[in-house]
Protein backbone atom coordinates (compact mmCIF):
# COMPACT_ATOMS: atom_id res chain seq x y z
CA UNK A 1 0.00 0.00 0.00
CA UNK A 2 1.20 3.60 -0.69
CA UNK A 3 -0.48 7.07 0.83
CA UNK A 4 1.01 10.14 -0.62
CA UNK A 5 -0.43 13.58 1.24
CA UNK A 6 -0.53 15.90 -1.63
CA UNK A 7 -0.04 18.83 0.82
CA UNK A 8 1.93 17.35 3.68
CA UNK A 9 4.28 19.73 5.40
CA UNK A 10 7.41 17.28 4.64
CA UNK A 11 8.18 19.22 1.07
CA UNK A 12 8.53 16.12 -0.40
CA UNK A 13 9.99 16.71 -4.45
CA UNK A 14 6.69 16.51 -5.84
CA UNK A 15 5.46 15.90 -9.86
CA UNK A 16 2.82 18.61 -10.62
CA UNK A 17 0.85 17.64 -13.34
CA UNK A 18 -0.64 20.64 -14.97
CA UNK A 19 -4.50 20.91 -17.55
CA UNK A 20 -3.78 23.88 -19.81
CA UNK A 21 -6.12 25.86 -21.64
CA UNK A 22 -7.77 23.91 -24.88
CA UNK A 23 -8.02 27.29 -26.82
CA UNK A 24 -8.06 30.11 -24.69
CA UNK A 25 -5.55 31.44 -22.33
CA UNK A 26 -7.23 33.51 -20.20
CA UNK A 27 -8.82 29.59 -18.96
CA UNK A 28 -4.97 29.99 -16.70
CA UNK A 29 -5.66 29.31 -13.17
CA UNK A 30 -3.85 31.47 -10.44
CA UNK A 31 -3.08 27.92 -9.38
CA UNK A 32 -1.45 27.14 -12.56
CA UNK A 33 0.57 30.56 -12.37
CA UNK A 34 2.04 29.26 -9.06
CA UNK A 35 2.91 25.78 -9.98
CA UNK A 36 5.07 27.13 -12.95
CA UNK A 37 6.97 29.96 -10.72
CA UNK A 38 7.68 27.32 -8.01
CA UNK A 39 8.45 24.10 -9.83
CA UNK A 40 12.66 23.77 -10.91
CA UNK A 41 11.76 21.77 -14.26
CA UNK A 42 9.04 21.73 -16.85
CA UNK A 43 8.14 19.15 -19.25
CA UNK A 44 6.30 19.16 -22.07
CA UNK A 45 4.59 17.29 -24.79
CA UNK A 46 6.04 20.15 -27.13
CA UNK A 47 8.86 22.71 -26.12
CA UNK A 48 7.54 25.35 -28.59
CA UNK A 49 3.64 25.02 -27.47
CA UNK A 50 4.72 25.19 -24.07
CA UNK A 51 6.68 27.88 -23.95
CA UNK A 52 3.72 30.15 -25.32
CA UNK A 53 1.66 29.47 -22.01
CA UNK A 54 4.92 30.69 -20.42
CA UNK A 55 5.64 33.63 -22.20
CA UNK A 56 1.97 34.79 -21.40
CA UNK A 57 3.07 34.70 -18.18
CA UNK A 58 5.83 36.01 -18.16
CA UNK A 59 7.67 33.48 -16.36
CA UNK A 60 11.31 32.02 -17.67
CA UNK A 61 12.14 28.27 -16.93
CA UNK A 62 13.96 25.68 -18.76
CA UNK A 63 11.52 23.35 -20.74
CA UNK A 64 12.34 19.55 -21.06
CA UNK A 65 10.77 17.24 -23.74
CA UNK A 66 8.10 14.76 -22.82
CA UNK A 67 6.82 13.90 -26.32
CA UNK A 68 5.24 10.74 -26.73
CA UNK A 69 8.33 8.25 -28.05
CA UNK A 70 10.37 10.05 -25.47
CA UNK A 71 8.38 9.21 -22.48
CA UNK A 72 10.67 6.37 -20.35
CA UNK A 73 13.67 8.73 -20.92
CA UNK A 74 11.81 11.34 -19.37
CA UNK A 75 10.63 9.55 -16.74
CA UNK A 76 14.25 8.88 -15.27
CA UNK A 77 15.12 12.66 -16.01
CA UNK A 78 12.59 13.34 -13.72
CA UNK A 79 12.88 10.64 -11.34
CA UNK A 80 16.81 12.13 -10.61
CA UNK A 81 15.03 15.73 -10.24
CA UNK A 82 12.66 14.56 -7.78
CA UNK A 83 15.37 12.13 -5.97
CA UNK A 84 17.59 15.80 -5.97
CA UNK A 85 14.65 17.39 -3.76
CA UNK A 86 13.76 19.31 -6.68
CA UNK A 87 9.87 19.92 -8.04
CA UNK A 88 8.83 19.46 -11.41
CA UNK A 89 5.48 20.23 -13.61
CA UNK A 90 4.26 18.04 -16.56
CA UNK A 91 2.22 19.24 -19.31
CA UNK A 92 0.78 18.45 -22.36
CA UNK A 93 0.22 20.77 -25.26
CA UNK A 94 -3.63 21.29 -24.35
CA UNK A 95 -5.63 19.64 -21.66
CA UNK A 96 -4.53 16.74 -19.32
CA UNK A 97 -1.29 15.06 -19.42
CA UNK A 98 -2.34 11.11 -19.63
CA UNK A 99 -5.73 11.68 -21.36
CA UNK A 100 -5.10 11.36 -25.59
CA UNK A 101 -1.57 12.93 -24.17
CA UNK A 102 1.30 11.35 -23.58
CA UNK A 103 1.82 11.70 -19.85
CA UNK A 104 0.58 8.34 -18.40
CA UNK A 105 4.00 6.06 -18.44
CA UNK A 106 5.31 9.10 -16.54
CA UNK A 107 3.20 9.41 -13.85
CA UNK A 108 3.06 5.80 -13.54
CA UNK A 109 7.17 5.68 -13.35
CA UNK A 110 6.79 8.86 -10.10
CA UNK A 111 4.19 6.56 -7.95
CA UNK A 112 6.49 3.53 -8.33
CA UNK A 113 9.18 5.61 -7.02
CA UNK A 114 7.25 6.90 -4.40
CA UNK A 115 7.24 10.68 -4.98
CA UNK A 116 3.69 12.71 -4.66
CA UNK A 117 1.34 13.40 -7.97
CA UNK A 118 -0.46 16.92 -7.25
CA UNK A 119 -2.78 17.45 -10.58
CA UNK A 120 -3.38 21.47 -11.15
CA UNK A 121 -6.67 21.27 -12.72
CA UNK A 122 -8.13 23.16 -15.58
CA UNK A 123 -9.86 22.62 -18.96
CA UNK A 124 -10.40 19.31 -20.52
CA UNK A 125 -12.63 18.67 -23.52
CA UNK A 126 -13.62 15.06 -22.71
CA UNK A 127 -15.82 17.21 -20.04
CA UNK A 128 -16.63 20.49 -21.48
CA UNK A 129 -18.41 17.96 -24.39
CA UNK A 130 -19.90 15.52 -22.11
CA UNK A 131 -21.70 18.47 -19.73
CA UNK A 132 -22.48 20.31 -23.08
CA UNK A 133 -24.01 17.68 -25.05
CA UNK A 134 -26.84 17.80 -22.59
CA UNK A 135 -26.95 13.58 -22.48
CA UNK A 136 -27.24 11.49 -19.76
CA UNK A 137 -24.20 11.99 -17.78
CA UNK A 138 -25.03 9.71 -14.86
CA UNK A 139 -22.53 7.36 -16.47
CA UNK A 140 -20.34 8.07 -19.60
CA UNK A 141 -17.67 6.28 -21.43
CA UNK A 142 -14.50 8.10 -22.57
CA UNK A 143 -13.35 6.13 -25.75
CA UNK A 144 -10.63 8.40 -26.87
CA UNK A 145 -9.84 8.11 -30.40
CA UNK A 146 -11.14 5.22 -32.63
CA UNK A 147 -8.65 3.54 -35.23
CA UNK A 148 -7.90 5.93 -38.28
CA UNK A 149 -8.32 2.59 -40.26
CA UNK A 150 -11.90 1.92 -41.39
CA UNK A 151 -11.68 -1.43 -40.94
CA UNK A 152 -10.27 -1.81 -36.86
CA UNK A 153 -12.50 1.57 -36.77
CA UNK A 154 -15.70 -0.44 -37.08
CA UNK A 155 -14.59 -3.36 -35.18
CA UNK A 156 -14.04 -1.03 -32.42
CA UNK A 157 -17.39 0.13 -33.12
CA UNK A 158 -18.85 -3.14 -33.33
CA UNK A 159 -17.98 -4.23 -29.47
CA UNK A 160 -19.67 -0.48 -28.01
CA UNK A 161 -23.35 -1.48 -29.91
CA UNK A 162 -24.85 -2.53 -27.41
CA UNK A 163 -23.66 -0.30 -24.56
CA UNK A 164 -26.26 1.90 -22.74
CA UNK A 165 -24.52 4.45 -21.90
CA UNK A 166 -23.37 7.69 -23.27
CA UNK A 167 -19.97 7.07 -25.26
CA UNK A 168 -17.42 10.04 -25.88
CA UNK A 169 -15.04 10.02 -28.70
CA UNK A 170 -12.09 12.35 -29.58
CA UNK A 171 -12.12 12.98 -33.28
CA UNK A 172 -9.43 14.26 -36.26
CA UNK A 173 -11.37 16.41 -38.49
CA UNK A 174 -9.60 15.10 -41.71
CA UNK A 175 -11.30 11.47 -40.83
CA UNK A 176 -14.96 13.39 -39.53
CA UNK A 177 -17.05 11.59 -42.59
CA UNK A 178 -15.52 8.39 -42.38
CA UNK A 179 -16.00 8.38 -39.02
CA UNK A 180 -19.62 9.38 -39.23
CA UNK A 181 -20.40 7.05 -42.11
CA UNK A 182 -19.21 3.90 -40.20
CA UNK A 183 -20.59 5.03 -37.16
CA UNK A 184 -24.06 5.16 -39.19
CA UNK A 185 -23.55 1.75 -40.59
CA UNK A 186 -22.65 -0.25 -37.07
CA UNK A 187 -24.28 1.89 -34.67
CA UNK A 188 -27.17 3.07 -36.30
CA UNK A 189 -28.53 6.45 -36.83
CA UNK A 190 -28.18 7.63 -32.70
CA UNK A 191 -28.31 11.31 -31.66
CA UNK A 192 -24.95 12.70 -31.15
CA UNK A 193 -23.58 15.79 -30.22
CA UNK A 194 -20.24 17.33 -31.85
CA UNK A 195 -18.70 19.88 -29.96
CA UNK A 196 -15.86 21.93 -31.80
CA UNK A 197 -13.51 24.16 -31.48
CA UNK A 198 -14.08 24.84 -27.65
CA UNK A 199 -12.97 27.86 -25.60
CA UNK A 200 -12.23 29.59 -29.09
CA UNK A 201 -14.28 32.21 -30.78
CA UNK A 202 -15.76 29.61 -33.21
CA UNK A 203 -17.37 27.10 -30.31
CA UNK A 204 -20.17 25.32 -31.46
CA UNK A 205 -22.48 22.20 -30.30
CA UNK A 206 -24.14 20.81 -32.82
CA UNK A 207 -26.82 18.21 -31.46
CA UNK A 208 -28.30 15.76 -34.10
CA UNK A 209 -28.67 12.49 -35.85
CA UNK A 210 -25.50 11.13 -37.20
CA UNK A 211 -26.37 11.31 -40.93
CA UNK A 212 -28.34 15.17 -40.09
CA UNK A 213 -24.04 15.82 -39.00
CA UNK A 214 -23.12 13.58 -42.40
CA UNK A 215 -24.92 16.22 -44.45
CA UNK A 216 -22.89 18.77 -42.81
CA UNK A 217 -19.52 17.48 -42.48
CA UNK A 218 -17.75 19.22 -45.29
CA UNK A 219 -18.25 22.26 -43.22
CA UNK A 220 -16.89 21.14 -40.29
CA UNK A 221 -13.06 22.13 -39.32
CA UNK A 222 -11.15 22.34 -35.97
CA UNK A 223 -10.85 20.41 -33.23
CA UNK A 224 -13.53 18.50 -32.06
CA UNK A 225 -15.18 15.43 -30.00
CA UNK A 226 -17.96 13.45 -31.05
CA UNK A 227 -20.42 12.78 -28.01
CA UNK A 228 -23.00 9.75 -28.98
CA UNK A 229 -25.85 8.64 -26.93
CA UNK A 230 -25.71 4.75 -25.25
CA UNK A 231 -28.03 1.97 -27.01
CA UNK A 232 -31.52 3.20 -26.31
CA UNK A 233 -33.15 0.41 -28.69
CA UNK A 234 -35.60 -1.35 -25.88
CA UNK A 235 -36.13 -5.57 -26.03
CA UNK A 236 -36.31 -6.27 -29.62
CA UNK A 237 -38.78 -9.13 -30.49
CA UNK A 238 -37.39 -11.60 -32.97
CA UNK A 239 -39.47 -11.09 -35.92
CA UNK A 240 -39.63 -10.99 -39.80
CA UNK A 241 -37.94 -7.63 -39.77
CA UNK A 242 -34.37 -8.88 -38.19
CA UNK A 243 -34.77 -12.11 -41.21
CA UNK A 244 -35.16 -9.27 -43.59
CA UNK A 245 -32.13 -7.38 -42.37
CA UNK A 246 -30.12 -10.38 -42.40
CA UNK A 247 -31.26 -10.95 -46.09
CA UNK A 248 -29.61 -7.85 -46.80
CA UNK A 249 -26.79 -8.31 -45.42
CA UNK A 250 -26.48 -11.90 -46.85
CA UNK A 251 -27.24 -10.17 -50.37
CA UNK A 252 -24.46 -7.35 -49.53
CA UNK A 253 -21.76 -10.79 -49.53
CA UNK A 254 -21.99 -11.61 -45.88
CA UNK A 255 -21.78 -15.59 -45.01
CA UNK A 256 -25.34 -16.22 -43.63
CA UNK A 257 -23.87 -16.85 -39.83
CA UNK A 258 -21.45 -13.40 -40.32
CA UNK A 259 -25.01 -11.81 -41.25
CA UNK A 260 -27.02 -13.30 -38.03
CA UNK A 261 -24.32 -12.26 -35.62
CA UNK A 262 -24.13 -8.39 -36.67
CA UNK A 263 -27.86 -8.79 -36.57
CA UNK A 264 -28.39 -10.26 -33.05
CA UNK A 265 -25.43 -7.36 -32.10
CA UNK A 266 -26.67 -4.34 -33.09
CA UNK A 267 -30.52 -5.10 -32.29
CA UNK A 268 -28.89 -6.99 -28.55
CA UNK A 269 -30.87 -10.51 -29.23
CA UNK A 270 -29.42 -13.78 -28.43
CA UNK A 271 -27.48 -15.01 -31.58
CA UNK A 272 -29.05 -18.40 -31.04
CA UNK A 273 -32.27 -17.21 -30.56
CA UNK A 274 -31.92 -15.53 -33.97
CA UNK A 275 -30.62 -18.36 -35.51
CA UNK A 276 -33.18 -20.45 -34.11
CA UNK A 277 -35.63 -18.26 -35.94
CA UNK A 278 -33.90 -17.90 -38.79
CA UNK A 279 -34.02 -21.37 -39.61
CA UNK A 280 -37.04 -22.06 -39.05
CA UNK A 281 -38.00 -19.68 -41.72
CA UNK A 282 -36.28 -21.32 -44.06
N1 LIG B 1 -5.29 16.09 -23.31
C1 LIG B 1 -6.40 16.69 -23.98
C2 LIG B 1 -7.60 16.80 -23.01
O1 LIG B 1 -7.42 16.66 -21.81
O2 LIG B 1 -8.70 17.11 -23.47
C3 LIG B 1 -6.74 15.95 -25.27
C4 LIG B 1 -5.62 15.96 -26.27
S1 LIG B 1 -5.92 15.05 -27.72
C5 LIG B 1 -4.33 14.91 -28.43
C6 LIG B 1 -6.60 16.21 -28.82
C7 LIG B 1 -8.09 15.94 -29.06
O3 LIG B 1 -8.84 16.49 -27.98
C8 LIG B 1 -8.61 16.64 -30.30
O4 LIG B 1 -8.46 15.84 -31.46
C9 LIG B 1 -10.08 16.83 -29.97
O5 LIG B 1 -10.79 15.63 -30.15
C10 LIG B 1 -9.99 17.13 -28.47
N2 LIG B 1 -9.82 18.58 -28.25
C11 LIG B 1 -8.77 19.21 -27.71
N3 LIG B 1 -8.98 20.55 -27.67
C12 LIG B 1 -10.20 20.76 -28.20
C13 LIG B 1 -10.99 21.91 -28.46
N4 LIG B 1 -10.57 23.12 -28.18
N5 LIG B 1 -12.20 21.74 -29.03
C14 LIG B 1 -12.66 20.51 -29.34
N6 LIG B 1 -11.96 19.39 -29.13
C15 LIG B 1 -10.76 19.49 -28.57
Amino acid sequence: MQKNQSFSNDNKATLYVLATPIGNLTEISDRLKETISLVDAIFCEDTRVSSKILNHLGIKKSLYSAYENKENEAAKQIISFLKNNQSVALMSDAGYPGISDPGNKIIQQVIENNYPIVVINGPCALIQSVVASGMDTSHFYFYGFLDPRSAKRKKELQSLVSFENTIVFYQSPHKLLETLQDMLEVLGDRKICLCRELTKKFEEYIRGTISEIIEISDTLKGEMVIVVEGNKTKEVEIDKTLIELIDIKIKQGLTKNEAIKEVAKAYNVSKNELYNFYHKGE
